[in-house]
């Protein structure tokens, strides 16, 4: 490639290495297990330098120059029925048929040109659509302007190749072919796994098959052979990486196109077809006001390029009548998603989304269980929330039973709580400053927990269990502390230590990066197990500085405390002189109004709140009795701070929430909705013969796919969850949104109606028959 073109990669920021790494990467992706480390072998470069270099040239720094490396199927040979079309469309509403058309998943490339025929798409659609009726109904959406079809009578050539090295003389990707003599064999459902997933973009990483192997859920030996064997039946035309055309300096599109006697057609494609600017070849229909029957495809860096090219063609052919029709807009320019139904084509932006997430942020997302890793498949990308509902980016409405992990007890978007935050927001969204907001949330607090006489404000719950035991240490002089096995408190590292939540999901028992000197001051007993608590604190008599629990374990699905427990815990505590902390991060204002503490009468020394106290936004709290927490600076020694602190909006936001459940009715409301589905689900078990254990306590549920009583981590972890990642994918298929691992909570809000926790059952009663006994 000489230099840049307009809009082109500069000379500069490719090096001779790159052009010919691209030039490879076009021709023949190797279809190994380490295909980076065998380009490298022909580049002479160790494989990192090749994985990087391919990262750097799918980066915004290289205007992502390649597109997507990926398998490239055959549209025919997979028994799609495809075709050109133009249309005639006034100047002042291509804008809209443009748009109109692109709404449809089988159109593929849609351009204007310079022509009285001035819009130019591609339509592909499965097997068993029908082509002429999806173009009618098409092009009747786009305002039912005089429309040609122009399928493909002959294809001489089809594959884009930019020559990146410049020397001109490659030969093209796919030479010249004719119609296939045989047509290919028909995909099976396992073919269409296989294409669904290797057609999308792989991972840059060094063995790029094993994570497609993953996802299929078979060897990556099974996709390597399967890729072979879709070359033989024809599907695959090549596994190769796709460039942008302009930011490669290809800039000019010129669709020549020429009348040509029949018996010369074959000739004048010959020629065409030769050259490596040539990107398509196709013999097409003739219509009486369309004399042309012979359509080629240039790509250029100029428009003169692309004329020279032309006149070219049309000497060594020996023919003059043609006529270019440049692009003058790229309306849509995508690859086509074979065997996704409409309804997963539509699913496919939440994949698009995903796969790109994946490239910026550590597995896609910003919390592990996000990422569906304990039931399979992709997260969802949610556009927005309303009620009991949140609508994924295609459209589609679930009912919500993870209320993001618990904060929205009155539903997603509240209209009170919007409309104060509006207010709010036009105020100033932080000061770092005191405000009444904060006095306000911390007075509902210390009226209504019944431990808490003042409280201190943080941003999550991690910050507010981490910073009440600094306090519990600091306030008893002692540095060991106990906690319960699968029980959750935030990743903090002293207490990411037999963990529960995407711990417990992920199968780690600890962290790594935790040092083991931080990790052994944490003791663990196991849930609902007094005695054992009672054996640690005498083994570790006038060391222990703090129990810590959640009085209704909700880390490891749902677990209650069983009759005693917690008042055992106060006892012990109180007998040893250590603090009980109860981290009421989930069920503070959940399980009751004054959370746990209040609904089983036991009073710790400090409590931990967060989520449902922030109303959505992030907020955290800690709080107990007067004289703990004057410990706190500045009152006290004890040191803890954050920037935004109190801000107004997580206040406002808290203080609607918490004055929504002051209302008379609100908790007996939620306990009933939340008990008609907890036994709706049972019941619905019952009936396929699934054997569950049911656990709930107020609006915190859990099915176990269990055949015991879940008392613990032990008993928790014998659950079933391949069971319960079956059940997940059918409720989400349902329409019903559950939490994507069995270890965690379900929720319900003031928002979930009769109607909604009915439908809800209905799904269950189908999910579960679908799971097996
Ligand atoms: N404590 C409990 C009981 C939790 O469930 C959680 C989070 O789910 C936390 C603490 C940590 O809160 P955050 O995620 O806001 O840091």
């Amino acid at each position: 490639m000489a230099g840049a073109g307009a809009g082109g990669i500069s000379e500069a920021v490719l090096d001779a290495v790159d052009r010919r790494l691209l030039d490879l990467l076009q021709r023949d992706f190797p279809l190994n297990a380490r295909p980076f480390a065998a380009l490298g072998e022909r580049l002479g470069l160790p494989e990192e330098e090749v994985l990087a270099r391919v990262r750097r040239l799918k980066s915004p720094e290289e205007q992502r120059l390649i597109r997507q490396i990926s398998a490239i199927f055959d549209t025919t040979a997979l028994g799609y029925k495809s075709t050109l079309v133009a249309m005639q469309v006034p100047e002042d509403e291509v804008e809209r048929a443009a748009a109109a058309i692109n709404r449809h998943p089988g159109v593929s490339h849609n351009y204007q040109r310079d022509h009285a025929w001035n819009l130019w798409f591609t339509l592909a659609v499965p097997p068993d659509e029908d082509l002429e009726a999806s173009v009618q109904t098409l092009v009747g959406e786009a305002g039912g302007y005089p429309y040609r079809l122009f399928p493909a009578l002959h294809v001489f050539k089809i594959g884009v190749q930019l020559d990146m090295e410049g020397a001109g003389d490659i030969s093209p990707v796919e030479s010249t072919q004719g119609d296939r003599a045989t047509p290919a064999a028909v995909p099976s459902a396992r073919d269409r796994a296989f294409i669904r997933e290797l057609q999308e973009d792989i991972e840059i990483v060094p063995q790029p098959f094993a994570r497609v192997a993953e996802r299929l859920g078979v060897s990556q030996e099974e996709v390597l052979a399967w890729l072979q064997e879709a070359k033989a039946a024809g599907w695959l035309r090549r596994f190769a990486a796709i460039l942008r055309q302009r930011q490669a300096g290809y800039v000019a599109n010129g669709m020549v196109v020429w009348r040509v006697p029949e018996d010369i057609i074959e000739k004048l494609a010959a020629v065409a077809a030769s050259l490596p600017q040539v990107s398509h070849c196709y013999q097409r229909p003739t219509y009486p006001d369309w004399p042309y029957s012979l359509f080629t495809l240039i790509h250029a860096k100029s428009k003169e390029d692309c004329r020279a090219i032309a006149s070219k063609i049309a000497q060594a052919a020996g023919v003059s009548d043609y006529a270019i029709l440049f692009s003058t807009k790229e309306y849509k320019k995508e690859r086509l998603k074979y065997f996704v139904s409409t309804q997963e084509i539509m699913a496919s932006k939440s994949h698009s989304l995903y796969v790109e997430a994946q490239r910026y942020m550590p597995g896609g997302v910003n919390s592990p269980v996000r990422a569906f890793s304990a039931v399979g498949g992709e997260p969802l990308f949610i556009a927005r929330g309303e009620g009991p509902y949140i609508y994924d980016v295609d459209g589609r409405r679930y009912i919500d039973y993870v209320l993001s992990w618990g904060p929205l007890i009155l539903g997603h978007a509240h209209p009170q709580v919007v409309s104060a935050l509006k207010e709010a927001v036009e105020r100033g969204i932080s000061y770092g400053a005191p405000t009444a907001l904060e006095t306000d949330l911390a007075k509902r607090v210390v009226e209504t927990v019944p431990s808490i006489e003042m409280v201190r404000f943080v941003n999550s719950g991690t910050e507010a269990t981490m910073s009440a035991l600094r306090l519990a240490r600091a306030y008893t002089g002692r540095s060991k502390i106990i906690k319960f096995e699968g029980c959750y408190h935030g990743h903090a590292d002293f207490l990411l230590v037999r963990a529960g939540s995407g711990v417990t999901t992920l199968g780690l028992p600890d962290s790594a990066g935790v040092p083991e000197g931080i990790a052994q001051d944490t003791l663990v007993a196991p849930y609902n197990d007094l005695p054992a608590v009672d054996r640690l604190l005498s083994e570790n008599r006038g060391q222990i500085a703090a129990v810590i629990v959640e009085p209704v374990a909700g880390n490891m699905g749902v677990i209650p405390p069983e009759p005693g427990f917690l008042a055992g815990l106060r006892g012990l505590t109180k007998a040893e002189g250590a603090l009980l902390v109860f981290d009421e991060v989930i069920t503070g204002f959940r399980v009751a109004y004054g959370g746990a503490q209040a609904l089983y009468g036991v009073t710790p020394d400090l409590t931990c709140l967060g989520k449902v106290i922030g109303g959505g936004l992030p907020v955290g709290a800690y709080g107990g009795r007067r004289e703990i927490m004057a410990m706190v600076a500045p009152l006290g020694p004890v040191y803890q701070a954050g920037t935004l602190s109190g801000n107004p909006l997580a206040m406002t936001a808290g203080i609607e929430t918490l004055k929504v459940l002051a209302e008379p009715g609100a908790y007996e409301r939620l306990e009933e909705n939340s008990a008609r589905l907890a036994d709706g689900l049972r019941a619905a078990a019952k009936a396929a013969r699934v054997t569950v254990f049911q656990t709930r306590v107020g609006s915190m549920f859990c099915t176990f796919f269990s055949g015991e009583r879940v008392v613990d981590y032990a008993s928790t972890k014998r659950s079933n969850t391949n069971r319960y990642a079956l059940f997940f994918r059918a409720m989400l298929a349902n329409g019903v949104y559950l939490a994507p691992s069995q270890f965690e909570a379900g929720f319900l809000s003031l928002a979930h109606s009769g109607q909604d926790i009915e439908r809800t059952i209905e799904a269950a009663e189908a999910a579960f028959a679908g799971v097996g006994v």
